[in-house]
C-alpha cells in the first residue's frame, strides 16, 4: 500500500499545513477544478485547516453537472425513440433534464440501462442486434480514450448497432474560457489529477504565461492536494506562477501519448455546450467522420425541444466558481441528494452533493 499509505500520512500533511501556515502572508483564492478534488478537500476537512485568508472555490470539473439540459434533453428524446436502448453511466439517469429525465423515461416505457464503461455496451449491442444501443459519452479526457477504445472494438468487431452519443469535454479550453468571463478572480489552480495523466501538464502552461495565474497539477489524497497547495501558495508568495506536477506518480509533462493518439485518432475538436456556461468553441470532442456510423448525433435526428433549466438552481453560478451551494435558496430543503433539483446535486462530484454530504455550510 506504499502509494498510497503515504499520501494519507498525517504526519506528512501536518508539516505541509504548518508549511503553508508559515509561507503564505497574503489572500489567495484557489479554485479546485476537480468534483474529485472537491469531495477529498471536504472529506478531509482540508478547508478549515488552511489560513483564514486561503480562499478555496469549486470548479467546472463534474462531469455529469457540465452537461447541458440540452444535451441531455437529446438523451431522454433518443431513449424514447423505438427499437432504442439508451446506456448510461448511473448518475446521469437522474438528472433532471428540461422535462424529464433518463430514470423517468424508463419509468415510462423506454429501454434506458445503466452501464460501467462503453464496453459493457458493446455486450449490450451484441446481445441484442435487433435494437440500436446508445451510449451516452459524458467525461473529460480521462474517459475520451477509453470510448475511442470501444469504438475502434466496436469496428473491430463488425458490430454495427452500437452509437456513442459524444458530449466529451475538454478541460484546458474551458479554464481559458472561466479566465476570459473574467467574472472570478483567481491566484491559482489545482489542475485535475486524472484528466492531466492523459493530458500531461503542458497544456495548462497558458494560465500562468497569459493569466499570470499560479497551477499545481494534484492527486486525490490528502498529502496530495495539500501539496498543491503548498506549491502555489509558493508560487503566489514569489510572485512567479507556473505550472508545478504535485502528483509525480501519476502525471507527466506531456502525458500520455499512447492515450493521446487513440483519443485523436476517433475524435475531432468540436464547439460544446456547458451548463451554466453556454457554448465555448473548441471545448469538446466529435466523432471523425471516418468513424461516422457510431456516432448517434447522425444515426438519429430528435427535436427535444427548447433547453430550460431548474427553477431556482444555480448550478450555473456554481460552476462557474461564483455561488457556492448553501447560495440557493433550494439547497437541502426542496434539493437534496434524494430528491435532486439540479445535476449538481445528483452527480457524486458535484459541489451541493459534496457540500450536503459533508456540511460545508460555510462556502470557504
Ligand atoms: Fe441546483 Fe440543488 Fe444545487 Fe440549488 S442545491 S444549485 S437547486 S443542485
Amino acid at each position: 500500500m506504499k502509494f498510497v499509505n503515504e499520501y494519507r500520512d498525517p504526519g506528512l500533511g501536518k508539516k505541509l499545513i504548518e508549511r503553508i501556515w508559515r509561507r503564505s502572508k497574503r489572500p489567495a483564492r484557489l479554485m479546485e477544478f476537480c468534483g474529485g478534488h472537491t469531495v477529498a478537500i471536504f472529506k478531509h476537512g482540508l478547508r478549515q485547516l488552511l489560513p483564514e485568508h486561503i480562499r478555496m472555490l469549486s470548479g467546472p470539473g463534474c462531469p455529469v453537472c457540465v452537461t447541458a439540459a440540452a444535451d441531455l434533453d437529446k438523451a431522454i428524446a433518443l431513449a424514447r425513440q423505438p427499437g432504442v436502448i439508451v446506456t448510461s453511466f448511473g448518475d446521469m439517469i437522474r438528472v433532471p433534464g428540461s422535462r424529464s429525465s433518463l430514470q423517468q423515461a424508463k419509468a415510462e416505457g423506454a429501454d434506458v440501462r445503466v452501464v460501467y464503461s462503453a464496453q459493457d455496451a458493446i455486450t449490450t449491442a451484441g446481445e441484442n442486434p435487433s435494437k440500436s444501443v446508445v451510449f451516452v459519452g459524458i467525461g473529460f479526457e480521462t474517459t475520451a480514450p477509453t470510448i475511442a477504445a470501444a469504438i475502434l472494438q466496436a469496428q473491430a468487431e463488425g458490430i454495427q448497432n452500437f452509437h456513442v452519443l459524444s458530449l466529451h469535454k475538454l478541460c484546458p479550453p474551458i479554464m481559458k474560457a472561466l479566465l476570459d468571463l473574467g467574472e472570478v478572480r483567481l491566484d491559482g489552480i489545482i489542475c485535475p489529477g486524472h484528466v492531466s495523466a492523459v493530458i500531461g501538464s503542458e497544456p495548462y502552461n497558458f494560465i500562468p504565461e497569459d493569466y499570470k495565474i499560479a497551477g499545481a497539477v494534484a492527486g486525490f489524497e490528502p498529502v496530495d492536494i495539500l501539496l498543491a497547495v503548498d506549491r502555489l501558495v509558493e508560487q503566489i508568495e514569489a510572485g512567479q506562477p507556473k505550472i508545478d506536477i504535485a502528483y509525480r506518480r501519476g502525471v507527466r509533462p506531456e502525458g500520455n501519448r499512447a492515450a493521446i493518439r487513440l483519443m485523436e485518432q476517433v475524435f475531432e475538436v468540436a464547439d460544446a455546450g456547458w451548463r451554466g456556461i453556454g457554448m465555448v468553441p473548441g471545448s469538446g470532442l466529435a466523432i471523425r467522420k471516418d468513424y461516422e456510423q457510431y456516432d448517434a448525433d447522425k444515426k438519429f435526428s430528435v427535436e427535444p425541444g427548447p433547453a430550460v433549466e431548474p427553477e431556482g438552481c444555480i448550478c450555473g453560478g456554481i460552476l462557474r466558481g461564483v455561488s457556492t451551494p448553501p447560495e440557493c435558496r433550494l439547497f437541502g430543503g426542496a434539493c437534496t441528494p434524494q430528491h435532486p433539483v439540479g445535476p449538481c446535486m445528483v452527480s457524486s462530484e458535484g459541489s451541493c452533493a459534496t457540500y450536503y454530504q459533508y456540511g460545508g455550510k460555510h462556502g470557504r
